[in-house]
């Protein structure tokens, strides 16, 4: 086992730190507050090549393998305070980008891919819907096939870059007798006739990622749009999921480990008790069990990367690492508030912003207790 990085997954990582904590934090507190988009800052992401970075060179990508994508995610998530914005360039690289490469046709490839790479064009990803949520392949979207074009019908809800995006991987039943076997991936163009974004919905974190409602009304997909086969969803789904799981998280852990830094820089300086509040065993401790949460989660996320790079499936490996990351970025969250006090509860600072942004995590992209179904249900197969 090697666990030493390479020269060129080290120079990512601080190049990305570097760039991010020049060029992302601007104005956080009050978008942050208004809910605004860094449209600016996913313009400068895109010229300094973060949103093609995995995707192969011949598309207009960076080409990186997994692992060191995952060092640039750490390095984005260490440097950029932002964490919508992180959230917006991990769905449009995992849950779109990725989809297109994987799945595509040479010429979906060509058409969507370099306008993505650039960021010229922003993605999305839509399976969730309001009766279909853990239970996702239960989806009612229907894609109705009329010669040469579907016709969908339908409603999505709680989709990231929804309200800015350009092109969305929608997930629609061709037949829904058929179970997870009817549905189908399909590229859909903001401009498509009968698609629309219905409502931008207000949150309690992560308040600078826009998220929406999407409505399908008899929309004209044309039939080279769809992505895969019929019935390739779940294929599309669980392709992504990995990648997901490894580059969405290397993120977290970058954002785990700038915050500990700053719990551990203030519990040095606020002083009670005539003393820093780090000489009390009580904070110690809780440094302690936040850096124990950090280190493990780093050693989960590179151990599905490596996976990942070795061309070996990481389907279960991915779920450990995705429920036990999300947890321990809730549970380090909570900490730093504790930590900060009362600071910690007040908005101007950004530990309260954090614990708001870090909640999601443990409900998209599959639940905790989903993760643990399917951790359980490898266990216990036959
Ligand atoms: C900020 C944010 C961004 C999102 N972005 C996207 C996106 O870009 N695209 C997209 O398609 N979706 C997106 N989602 C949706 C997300 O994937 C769903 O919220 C998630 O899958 C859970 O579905 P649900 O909200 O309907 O909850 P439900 O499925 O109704 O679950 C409610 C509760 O029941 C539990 N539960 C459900 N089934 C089981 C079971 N079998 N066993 C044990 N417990 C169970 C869940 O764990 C949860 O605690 C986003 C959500 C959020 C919050």
């Amino acid at each position: 086992m090697d666990f030493s990085w390479s020269d060129e997954q080290k120079a990512l990582y601080q190049a990305t730190r570097a760039f991010a904590e020049r060029e992302l934090n601007e104005r956080n507190v009050e978008r942050d507050h208004t809910g605004e988009f860094n449209l600016a800052g996913w313009k400068k992401a895109g010229e300094f090549g973060l949103h093609g970075m995995v995707i192969p060179a011949e598309y207009g990508g960076g080409g990186v393998d997994v692992l060191t994508a995952v060092s640039g995610m750490e390095g984005l998530g260490y440097g950029c305070r932002d964490a919508g914005l992180v959230l917006a360039i991990s769905a449009h690289i995992v849950i779109c980008e990725i989809p297109i490469w994987q799945f595509g046709s040479d010429e979906q490839r060509h058409r969507y891919l370099p306008k993505l790479c650039t960021g010229e064009w922003i993605g999305a990803y839509g399976l969730t819907e309001p009766e279909a949520g853990s239970d996702a392949f239960s989806l009612r979207t229907t894609a109705r096939r009329e010669g040469d074009v579907y016709k969908l019908n339908g409603q999505k809800i709680f989709i990231t870059n929804g309200p800015i995006a350009d092109v969305v991987v929608v997930f629609a039943t061709v037949d829904r007798s058929k179970g997870a076997h009817g549905v189908t991936a399909f590229l859909v163009e903001k401009g498509f006739p009968g698609f629309q974004v219905a409502k931008e919905l207000d949150k309690c974190g992560l308040r600078t990622s826009p998220t929406a409602e999407l409505f399908f009304d008899d929309c004209v997909v044309p039939v080279e749009n769809r992505l895969g086969a019929e019935g390739d969803g779940p294929r599309v789904m669980h392709g992504c999921l990995e990648w997901e799981r490894a580059c969405l998280m290397g993120a977290s852990i970058g954002m785990m480990d700038y915050q500990l830094g700053k719990a551990v820089a203030y519990a040095k300086t606020r002083r009670q008790f005539g003393r820093p509040i780090a000489d009390f065993q009580a904070i110690s401790h809780r440094l302690a069990d936040m850096k124990v949460r950090l280190e493990t989660s780093r050693q989960l996320i590179y151990k599905v990367a490596w996976m990942k790079s070795q061309g070996l499936p990481a389907f279960t490996e991915a779920s450990i690492a995705k429920l036990w990351v999300s947890e321990c970025r809730l549970a380090n969250a909570m900490d730093s508030v504790r930590i900060h006090g009362g600071y910690g509860y007040m908005r101007e600072f950004e530990v309260e912003r954090h614990l708001r942004d870090v909640i999601p995590g443990v409900i998209g992209a599959g639940s905790s207790e989903i993760q643990k179904n399917l951790i359980a249900r490898d266990l216990l197969k036959d």
